[in-house]
C-alpha cells in the first residue's frame, strides 16, 4: 500500500504519544489535529484496512474504527440483500 501520504501528515514531527491517549475521552488533542490534517481520509482507511488496534488514526479512536466498520459491514449486507430481491423478482 502506498504510504506517501504520510509525508504530508499534520502529525509529522509531532510526539507520537498524543495520538495514543489512556482512555478515547484523552484523544481531544489527537482529534483535534487529525481534524485539520490534509491526509485524514487515507489515514482512516489504513488504519481500517491494517485493523489498527491502538491510537487515533484518520481522526478517530479504536472504538470509533469499530464502529465504522461495523456500519460499512451492515451496508454491504443490506446493499447484497437488496440486489439478491431485485434478481429474486
Ligand atoms: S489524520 Fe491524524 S493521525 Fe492521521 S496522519 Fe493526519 S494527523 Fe496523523
Amino acid at each position: 500500500m502506498d504510504r506517501g501520504w504520510l509525508h504530508e501528515s499534520a502529525c509529522k514531527g509531532l510526539d507520537p504519544a498524543i495520538f495514543y491517549p489512556s482512555t478515547d475521552d484523552d484523544a481531544h488533542e489527537a482529534k483535534a489535529i487529525c481534524a485539520v490534517c490534509p491526509v485524514q481520509e487515507a489515514c482512516l482507511e489504513h488504519a481500517i484496512g491494517h485493523r489498527e488496534h491502538n491510537g487515533v488514526w484518520g481522526g478517530a479512536t479504536e472504538r470509533e474504527r469499530q464502529r465504522i466498520i461495523r456500519r460499512r459491514r451492515r451496508l454491504r449486507a443490506l446493499s447484497a440483500s437488496e440486489t439478491a430481491g431485485a434478481v429474486g423478482n
